[in-house]
């Protein structure tokens, strides 16, 4: 059974197992988000957050909002121009999970053109097909999600970004799940936004979400939101001073403030995603050992930040979870038309190899 001395190991993509350090961050001093200090911390973090990509620095002006990733893509998406305002440009999405067809919702939510090209799950981006219909022209973005957290495959950006680059059209991308865990090129892919979490690679807790925006964005263009509260331009105007149009989520950002100053206190996101790929190569392993096989065929795309593998023969998902869940685990299910097949095992957050080699000797037990 577990203790409080124990806490139970988050193995899912976020929210993720808190450090200490972060934890005690949570109970710092009350404050208002309309008073000097907010504005001084808000500003701290606003440097902090970019220079996790020193190349990000100069060219691109961070934005926080409240709200899960998710949110965070939306708001993204008002860079995009509103129908009236694209000059007959669309924005080309490329899926291949369950994240880019959400941004395809969401630019149908908006109201925005747009095709998408879309891969089965298992298989990696169509960049034949994205190289084909970028040569007809009449793109102004590609949106594309970096590490698909549907399978656990790091999409090929060094070859879509390049291709952007040659079309000469920008990209927006989901870096929700590698934000801080895997290396994004700024200007060899042709980003012009990225979005990101405080609560996966950042090892914050959820509430806070940002993106990353190409500073000539802002001046070239008027905003593209079709909502009130997911509104960029609306957000970055007030973060200049260092406040938000809307209350944040105060707490959550003390978090993230210490959480970055953790981050780089252990060496930034290339030691970080050094941790990442031992422990899923750990565990890879060790499943293998036992018979279980990683659900991507090419198992070599698979990202640092979380793995995923076909269920056994004779081993249920609801069997494996609960009994990793009374040993202090918490393991996550395939989604859609993989839920009775796979499960996936995250690494972010506070967890190390001996909860590994737990966490694989518990799965033994479980074996049929
Ligand atoms: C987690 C995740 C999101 C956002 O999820 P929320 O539940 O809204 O935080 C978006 N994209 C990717 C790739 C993710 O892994």
């Amino acid at each position: 059974m577990m203790s409080d001395e124990s806490p139970m190991k988050l193995l899912n993509p976020g929210p993720v197992t808190l450090t200490a350090r972060v934890r005690a961050a949570l109970a710092r001093p009350d404050m208002c988000h309309r008073e000097a200090e907010f504005a001084d911390m808000c500003s701290r973090i606003l440097s902090k957050l970019g220079a996790v990509y020193p190349a990000s620095q100069a060219g691109y002006t961070p934005v926080l909002l409240t709200s899960s990733g998710t949110g965070a893509v939306e708001a993204m998406l008002s860079v995009v121009p509103r129908r009236e305002h694209a000059k007959g440009t669309r924005t080309l999405v490329v899926a291949n999970g369950v994240y880019g067809e959400r941004a395809a919702a969401m630019l149908a939510a908006q109201g925005k053109e747009h095709d998408v090209v879309s891969s089965p799950w298992t298989r990696p981006m169509d960049l034949a097909k994205v190289d084909e219909l970028l040569a007809k022209g009449g793109y102004a973005h590609v949106f594309a999600v970096h590490h698909e957290t549907t399978t656990g495959r790091l999409n090929d950006l060094p070859a879509l970004g390049a291709l952007c680059k040659r079309h000469g059209v920008k990209l927006l991308l989901d870096a929700v799940s590698s934000f801080a865990g895997e290396d994004i090129r700024f200007d060899e892919w042709n980003l012009e936004a990225c979005a990101g979490t405080a609560n996966k690679c950042l090892h914050g807790v959820p509430g806070i979400a940002f993106v990353l925006v190409a500073h000539e964005v802002f001046t070239a263009r008027e905003t593209g939101a079709t909502s009130v509260y997911l509104d960029l331009f609306r957000y970055r105007r007030e973060q200049t001073k260092g406040f938000s149009p809307f209350t944040q989520a105060v707490h959550a950002l003390f978090a993230l403030d210490e959480a970055l100053d953790e981050l780089a206190a252990l060496g930034g996101w290339e030691t970080r995603h050094q941790k990442y790929v031992a422990l899923t190569r750990q565990v890879r392993e060790g499943l293998f050992a036992l018979g279980i096989q990683p659900f991507l065929e090419d198992a070599d795309s698979t990202g640092a930040t979380l793995s995923s593998y076909r269920l056994p023969r004779g081993l249920t998902y609801e069997a494996l979870h609960d009994h990793l869940k009374r040993k202090g685990f918490v393991i996550y299910a395939g989604q859609g038309p993989f839920s009775g097949e796979m499960f996936r095992v995250a690494v972010m957050g506070d967890v190390d190899a001996t909860d590994m080699t737990r966490l694989l000797a518990e799965v033994r037990a479980t074996m049929p």
